[in-house]
């Protein structure tokens, strides 16, 4: 071994330092992203993005849904508590002048949590309660006043042949088919996004039944069952246990004249469930 090759272990250290700025320098350019190299990141980021979001739309979706069926069915509890209390008679819609500002509503008889955010005056619930449908998509005109209420309580028991106020529930032959409460839209008979944003407290016409979960409503039925329900059953049905119907087929002429719910011949599946696809 010659002298030339033999190193002391200072001149090692040494000679690392001087090489180290020049292998950090090639190091640093290998690591810069090309701006074509960038582009096709973000584009694979985009595409998994486009992949990803209609998965996580759907999730929260059914999320809604749940949500939706959950809060039906926790008036479906008070309901049946209200019912105990009450010799097992229903509830009216509303209680007192029916101007709205001064009425008690069926959601309050039954003591549901609906703080009032102006004393007295009707129009005005705490925004956000619990009794709006998450997939609601509320005017801000209308956020806290009676249209914020997506559960429509269904006033026409069928069989009874009158108003639900004061009837009794023994008089109802199927509880498991009788629709008390379904996610609402305020719509009647003409089809309305704007009337569609709003819900109602108050079930009057079939047509109110509103599909804002993938074509499907939550509705509640007197035995305090709770499910997503078709159109096809909550708009059309058969005329023998249409939820609605009192059985004798009679067309609703949809007016309030007419106090019972029978089936509406005019109705039919609906093909547009703008805003809510
Ligand atoms: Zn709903």
């Amino acid at each position: 071994m010659s002298k030339k090759n033999v190193f002391s272990s200072r001149e090692i250290i040494g000679s690392s330092r001087l090489r180290l700025p020049a292998v950090e320098l090639t190091n640093r350019r290998s690591e810069n992203f090309t701006l074509i190299e960038l582009l096709v990141v973000i584009s694979i980021v985009a595409i998994l993005a486009g992949m990803l979001l209609p998965a996580l739309n759907k999730a929260r979706n059914t999320a809604r849904a749940v949500a939706c069926v959950n809060t039906i069915k926790q008036v479906g509890l008070a309901f049946a508590g209200y019912l105990g209390d009450h010799q097992d008679t229903f509830p009216p819609t509303q209680y007192g002048a029916l101007d709205n500002l001064t009425s008690t509503f069926w959601f309050e008889l039954v003591g549901l949590p609906m703080k009032r955010g102006i004393p007295g005056n009707a129009y005005k619930f705490q925004p956000n309660h619990m009794l709006q449908c998450p997939s609601m998509d509320l005017p801000a005109a209308n956020i806290g006043n009676y249209d914020s209420i997506a559960y429509g309580y269904n006033q026409y028991p069928p069989g009874t042949g009158t108003w639900a106020f004061f009837t009794k529930t023994s008089l109802i032959k199927k509880p498991s088919r009788q629709l008390t409460h379904c996610c609402c839209w305020r719509e009647t008979n003409v089809f309305s996004t704007v009337e569609r944003r709003k819900g109602t407290y108050c079930l009057t016409y079939p047509q109110q039944a509103a599909f804002r979960h993938s074509r499907r409503s939550a509705a509640l039925y007197l035995d305090g069952h709770a499910v997503l329900e078709e159109q096809q059953w909550l708009r059309l049905g058969k005329k023998a246990n249409y939820p609605f119907n009192r059985g004798d087929g009679t067309t609703n002429t949809s007016t309030m004249t007419n106090a019972e719910w029978v089936r509406d011949t005019t109705i039919s599946v609906l093909a547009d469930f703008s805003p809510y696809q």
